[in-house]
């Protein structure tokens, strides 16, 4: 396996290996020494899963014929979870009937290579798959990030919220989203130009990204919106990120509008330990305390205390 503590430092792509020869290990370890790549084992298909939910590799090599779970069961396991989904997998397989290969590529398989193989046609499928990958990967990542600000697209949001109300669902931790919106933003463009408005933006997307953590999930909602979702965070903690965010905020001096700040309105609404509302009034309730935050006089917060406390809307089932 790859030396976790050298992973920081290499930056070539990682080929996890999931077979349960010995031989074929030691062949690949020795033939694959000049490749730019960093070998990493497993000796059945259910190791090989977990390793690959764990520490996604660039690239799957799977033997077909193993112990415990065989290679067509685990690529169906990995087709079914989206952490894995998009990984290439050449299988590297004995068993080479006609129908051996259409059930790989009908299951998702990138490639397919019968043993015994020529190591420079593998190393070469092996490229030519790694760059495939490094393209999916591009694609992926552009489909997922807003153009403007580089933070997360309202796509990448509608989808992201339902994982992390799920998981919150199952384990009964905090969960909280934010509504953020720029206070009178239409002026800004009316009074500056466009670009001035698009610079607002950014920055605030900037702002914005410099406060939350790693785990956090900051998102451009259209136009001059943005949402957060914030796991393992109750309302109470997301009060305190909000109103450094807020402050700094109204902070800022803006090169092309010295003398206009910028100020934001946010609805927070959350739960500190397990959700009690459906995925969508969650949404509509942070928007409706953004709208409240806007009606008292903007730039302010409306937080709720936690969900359970809240009237009349659907408990989750
Ligand atoms: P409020 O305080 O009530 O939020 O008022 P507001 O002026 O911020 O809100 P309003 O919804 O009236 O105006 C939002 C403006 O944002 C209108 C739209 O033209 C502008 N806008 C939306 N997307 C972009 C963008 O990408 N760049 C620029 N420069 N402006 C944008
Ligand atoms: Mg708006
Ligand atoms: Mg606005």
């Amino acid at each position: 396996m790859p030396d976790p503590s050298n992973n920081q430092l290499d930056s070539r792509p990682v080929v996890l290996l999931v077979d349960d020869s010995d031989f074929v290990h030691r062949l690949l370890k020795a033939r694959l020494k000049y490749e730019s790549v960093q070998l990493a084992s497993a000796y059945n298909g259910l190791e090989g899963f977990e390793f690959a939910k764990k520490n996604p590799p660039d690239l799957i090599l799977l033997d077909i014929d193993m112990p415990v779970m065989d290679g067509f069961e685990t690529l169906r396991c990995l087709m079914e979870e989206p952490i894995t989904r998009n990984i290439p997998v050449i299988v590297l397989s004995g068993m080479d009937t006609t129908q051996d290969k259409v059930t790989a590529f009908d299951l998702g398989a990138i490639d397919f290579v019968s043993k015994p193989f020529e190591l420079t046609e593998l190393r070469a499928r092996l490229r030519s798959s790694l760059r495939i990958s490094s393209l999916l990967k591009m694609l992926e990542q552009k489909a997922q990030v807003d153009g403007l600000t580089g933070l997360y697209n309202r796509a990448y949001f509608d989808q992201r919220w339902i994982e992390e109300y799920e998981r919150c669902l199952r384990h009964s931790n905090g969960l909280t989203i934010v509504m953020m919106d720029i206070d009178n933003f239409k002026s800004v463009n009316d009074s500056f130009g466009h670009p001035a408005g698009d610079a607002v933006i950014s920055g605030v997307a900037n702002l914005i990204q410099s406060h939350v953590r790693k785990s956090d999930i900051a998102c451009r909602y259209g136009g001059e919106e943005f949402v957060l979702i914030l796991p393992e965070t109750s309302p109470e903690q997301a009060l305190g990120l909000c109103e450094r965010i807020r402050t700094d905020c109204e902070a800022i001096h803006w090169p092309r509008h010295p003398d206009r700040n910028i100020t934001i309105s946010m609805g927070i609404t959350g739960c500190s330990d397990g959700a009690t509302l459906q995925p969508m009034p969650w949404i509509e309730h942070a928007d409706s305390n953004l709208y409240k935050a806007k009606e008292s006089g903007r730039n302010r917060i409306v937080c709720d205390q936690t969900q359970g406390k809240l009237i009349g809307l659907p408990k989750a089932g």
